[in-house]
């Protein structure tokens, strides 16, 4: 199998449980809920997407034609170094091995078991972001769900669950029989309509002050422009 990857850099995970962490990132083409097309959003299955994700002409990106091909250059990415050791715990913040978080486009619809232990062989931890409609491979050691409204979420397991608030129709209180460890309400960017972005954040202010199993998650390399 080969992999269409739009683009991959180094950087810090900016939102969930591990924000602040170093990451490779490796973003996929493709999604299965919008062409990635400006005029084919009204019509999408989620119509709220702030991602790039057509093609393989970001910094990076390119088709790989075997999954070794694909992890060496994810691991070439990786500068950080082992200083300080590692200590686990609960969120695996406190360790120092190499990571990759898979995200999209819809990562699921490439990402397979041969990918990732060809990364995990290379001592990476693996990671993915995925809308929760396809299942994730036996393998993956961190899995973040965001459910998108009127989709048919089959991912009901994992590690994070991160849901874009507020969307029409949708509770976020409807996933609380569902065994993740981590709970956030990430509030939806108005994608340049800073009013309306407020009214989100507020929103998700009062949901997480009314629910407090769920916590804020914050696009913390937008409001910080890391890059
Ligand atoms: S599921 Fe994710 S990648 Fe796909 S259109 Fe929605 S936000 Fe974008």
């Amino acid at each position: 199998m080969s992999y269409a990857v739009k683009e991959i850099h180094y950087t810090l995970q900016g939102e969930g449980a591990r924000t602040g962490r170093a990451a490779v990132f490796c973003r996929f083409t493709g999604c299965n809920l919008w062409s990635g097309r400006e005029q084919d959003r009204a019509t999408a299955q989620c119509p709220f997407c702030d991602t790039d994700f057509i093609g393989t002409d970001g910094h990076g990106g390119g088709t790989f034609d075997t999954a070794e091909k694909l992890a060496k250059t994810i691991a070439a990415y990786w500068t950080g170094n082992d200083v300080g050791g590692d200590v686990e715990n609960d969120a695996g913040t406190a360790t120092a091995k190499p990571y990759v978080v898979f995200t999209g486009g819809e990562p699921l619809l490439q990402l397979d078991e041969i990918l990732i232990k060809a990364l995990q062989v290379l001592d990476f931890e693996v990671a993915i972001e995925t809308n929760g409609t396809l299942p994730a491979p036996p393998g993956v050691d961190w899995i973040c769900v965001s459910p998108k409204a009127g989709t048919a979420q089959v991912q009901t397991t994992g590690h994070e669950l991160k849901v874009i608030f507020p969307q029409e129709g949708f509770d976020p209180l409807t996933l609380s029989g569902q065994a993740f460890a981590n709970r956030f309400i990430q509030p939806m960017d108005m994608l340049g309509d800073d009013a309306a972005s407020q009214v989100n954040l507020d929103a998700c202010i009062a949901f997480c002050r009314d629910n407090p199993a769920w916590r804020l998650s914050l696009q913390t390399h937008k409001l910080l422009g890391i890059p």
